[in-house]
């Protein structure tokens, strides 16, 4: 440690939000470089490095071949498949100096797809599965928590090239128990959830979420197994009602009513109900909202949803990619004057209405379901407006929030919610790509089938992160053992040069038995106090500490995540810790 490129910090970053970013800059991991990017110091480096070991070794066991793609790439590939655009502001573009459109890779989908294009032909070549660990680009709009989401990260990232589906499912559970064994190793808690598959595009996909409450994924489960990503959620829409017997729409003064709280107070003073009272759900609230497409356009659209439920964001930019939500501003009222703040209501909304906003409603808004919502003058609501008697949507948007208790969409029960980070996201992508690109092969019959494939993700770098998210406590890290960065941290905690000399006799003895061992000599220029500050904050999970006891012949060995603590004799210092290893 004398030597080594490290200096730990006594007090956290200003910026760090949560455990592993605080931790990580202050044991001297990493360190940043702008925002979403940072370098990676010798701890940092080496823990990294057995993380892809891990990954190495599973991918390897389903026999995916190592390849390495350039991060720096051309358009046209990106240009074809249409994600130049569809990945509008995310993705990082420059131009060489003959002005060619480049970019710096945020996935290589149509990369891997072309290059088995370039060299395959046949079934007989098929199936195929290819993995890289590399760096990826993406400019995050919300870059956070230091190394959890970067706008330079490291992404392991495979695909699998079959002949048919059946060779796509089994590619892809081959896959699954290949991340199960990953993220069992990582030693974190996980969960399986559906997922929706964004700017991907393809089908079946499921994400791996570390369980932690410092996640940006929130997810579902059911007590009957149903676990997906709150994006994934589908409502359990009721079934339609009859409404031969109900009430013509009546508009009703409301005035003072800004809040839904407000109009339901309302309704229940001058409008009671005879069978219950009025309750925020019977109401419809139209929210508006300006999706950016791709291509620059903004387009307004109006999202109709049960007055006790917000518009969830992740949701609807699930529902919309790869357009962008953004605000609906002053600027657009003034564009559409037929829409009255505060009392919007369903006849002004819908491609055939006077003001030709695209109307999506909430699946629960089905046929004869009668509601309280805007009469589109101030004041004043209409009551009683029947779905598909008095109005009609484009179609629904399952952009509600997802609350606890809501029915699982499988039947098993009612939802808990809770929050994850994304560790891995696979999926049967199927023809898209190949199909864009040309990647088809000769089958049996000697007759030209596109190929379908699959694309399976691990975040490398996020997973240093999320380990750290549950491997601390209040002194620092305390790294599993498969992922510390050293075997064991040895202390030499005294003045003398006895101290420093039975340190370096165990130093040998430890780094002879084939161990990795941090060793802080610093002796006489650093006290012991900072020595095991140092040692508990960067988190080794075995510390041998030589000080006084070696006039006794003994030293301490101490477990990092137990505190315990053991005398043992200097001759077998090297058996006691291989003995903790195993
Ligand atoms: P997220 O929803 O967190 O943005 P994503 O759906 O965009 O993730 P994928 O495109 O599926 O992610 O990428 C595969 C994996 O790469 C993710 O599961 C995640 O572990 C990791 N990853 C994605 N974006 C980042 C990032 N900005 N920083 C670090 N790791 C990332
Ligand atoms: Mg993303």
């Amino acid at each position: 440690m004398s030597r080594m490129f490290l200096r730990t910090l006594r007090d956290d970053p200003a910026d760090a939000e949560v455990p592993s970013h605080r931790l990580l800059v202050r044991a001297g991991y990493v360190r940043r470089v702008a925002p979403g990017i940072y370098s990676w110091l010798p701890l940092g480096l080496k823990v990294l490095a057995k993380v892809e070991r891990i990954i190495r070794e599973e991918m390897e066991s389903i026999g995916s071949q190592e390849v390495r793609f350039p991060a720096l790439l051309p358009r046209e590939p990106y240009e074809i498949s249409g994600r130049w655009t569809d990945y509008g502001p995310n993705v990082f573009r420059l131009k060489d100096r003959k002005g060619n459109d480049m970019m710096l890779g945020p996935t290589h989908e149509e990369f891997f797809t072309l290059l088995v294009k370039d060299l395959y032909s046949s079934y007989k070549d098929l199936p195929l599965s290819l993995y890289q660990i590399q760096t990826k680009y993406r400019d995050e709009a919300r870059p956070r928590a230091g190394i959890l989401r970067g706008r330079e990260f490291i992404m392991k990232d495979s695909y699998s090239f079959d002949v048919d589906d059946a060779g796509l499912e089994a590619s892809y559970q081959a896959h699954r128990e290949a991340y199960v064994r990953i993220f069992e190793r990582l030693g974190f808690e996980y969960v399986i959830v559906k997922a929706t598959s964004g700017a991907m595009g393809g089908s079946a996909s499921e994400e791996f979420l570390a369980v932690s409450e410092t996640g940006e994924d929130t997810f579902v489960r059911s007590p009957g197994g149903y676990a997906a990503n709150v994006e994934a959620v589908t409502t359990v829409a009721p079934a339609p009602v009859p409404y031969g017997d109900a009430p013509a729409a009546h508009a009703e003064q409301t005035p003072d009513t800004p809040t839904i709280d407000t109009l339901v107070d309302h309704l229940n003073e001058k409008f009671p109900r005879d069978d219950r009272p009025w309750a925020a759900g019977d109401t419809l609230k139209n929210v508006l909202v300006i999706l950016r497409h791709p291509d620059g356009t903004r387009e307004p659209v109006a999202i109709g949803v049960p007055g006790d439920r917000e518009v969830d964001a992740k949701r609807l930019e699930a529902q919309v990619a790869p357009a962008e939500v953004e605000p609906f501003e002053e600027k657009d009222f003034a564009a559409n004057p037929g829409l009255v703040k505060g009392y919007i209501g369903p006849a002004v909304l819908g491609t055939e209405s006077s003001t030709g906003i695209r109307y999506l409603t909430d699946p629960r808004v089905v046929e004869g379901t009668r509601w309280v919502t805007g009469a589109n003058v101030q004041g004043s609501h209409v009551i009683d407006l029947v779905a598909g008697r008095d109005f009609t949507s484009d179609g629904t948007i399952e952009a509600a929030e997802v609350r606890a208790g809501d029915e699982a969409p499988d039947g098993s029960g009612p939802l808990e919610l809770a929050r994850g980070i994304e560790m891995g996201h696979i999926f049967q992508l199927g023809r898209l790509y190949a199909e864009a690109l040309g990647l088809k092969v000769l089958d049996e019959n000697g007759k030209l089938v596109t190929v379908t494939m699959g694309s399976y993700g691990v975040g490398v770098s996020r997973a240093v992160a999320a380990v750290a998210e549950y491997a601390h406590d209040e002194l620092g890290l305390v790294w599993p053992r498969e992922l510390a960065p050293f075997d064991v941290h040895l202390v030499a905690a005294g003045k003398d040069e006895a101290v420093l000399a039975a340190a370096e006799d165990v130093y040998a003895e430890l780094i002879g038995a084939g161990l990795d061992v941090l060793f802080d000599d610093r002796v006489g220029k650093v006290s012991p106090g900072v020595k095991f500050k140092d040692a508990e904050l960067i988190g080794v999970p075995t510390i041998v500490v030589v000080g006084k006891g070696v006039v006794d012949g003994v030293v301490e060995v101490k477990d990092r995540k137990s505190g315990d603590r053991a005398d043992v004799a200097i001759a077998d210092v090297v058996g006691h810790v291989q003995g903790v290893l195993s």
